[in-house]
């Protein structure tokens, strides 16, 4: 990988802002969810705590990301996306999220459920960064469909 690529990459003001000031970065105690996951290839870690309102949208969530800057920033950005969404609003992003990083170009409007995610493009050029971008991800949705199925 050319070291002015990756300059070019981190050099991205969202993904480095998001990388320095993490959002949501207090913890909550007794969620209603909690999310992790584990990168073993590169020690990327993501964690999570998700409070569910009375409509069953996500009001509240806490995220502690340790690892690399992608997988930090996405992370970050992650827990403000979601706010707002129920569980199967959280599972679309996702979807479009992941089409986006394996080359779907959203419309106007799936943009802006995207939110800041969107500025993760940059990481398609490196296929060995997608997986960071994805992490945080994986953990939420292994928990949703957990959360699910325990659904009468
Ligand atoms: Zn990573």
């Amino acid at each position: 990988m050319a070291q002015n690529d990756l300059d070019e990459l981190y050099g991205n003001d969202l993904i480095r802002d998001h990388n320095r000031n993490p959002r949501n970065s207090a913890k909550l105690n007794s969620p209603d969810l909690v999310a992790d996951a584990v990168n073993p290839f590169c020690g990327d870690e993501a964690h999570f705590q998700i409070n569910l309102d009375g409509q069953g949208r996500v009001s509240e969530v806490g995220y502690e990301g340790v690892g690399c800057a992608i997988c930090r920033s996405a992370g970050s950005m992650l827990s403000e996306v979601i706010k707002g969404h129920t569980l199967e609003g959280v599972e679309e992003i996702s979807g479009l999220f992941q089409d986006m990083m394996f080359g779907v170009e959203p419309s106007e409007e799936q943009a802006a459920l995207l939110g800041d995610l969107t500025s993760m493009t940059g990481v398609r050029a490196f296929p060995i960064r997608i997986k960071c971008a994805l992490l945080a991800w994986s953990a939420i949705e292994d928990r949703i469909s957990e959360h699910q199925r325990r659904q009468p």
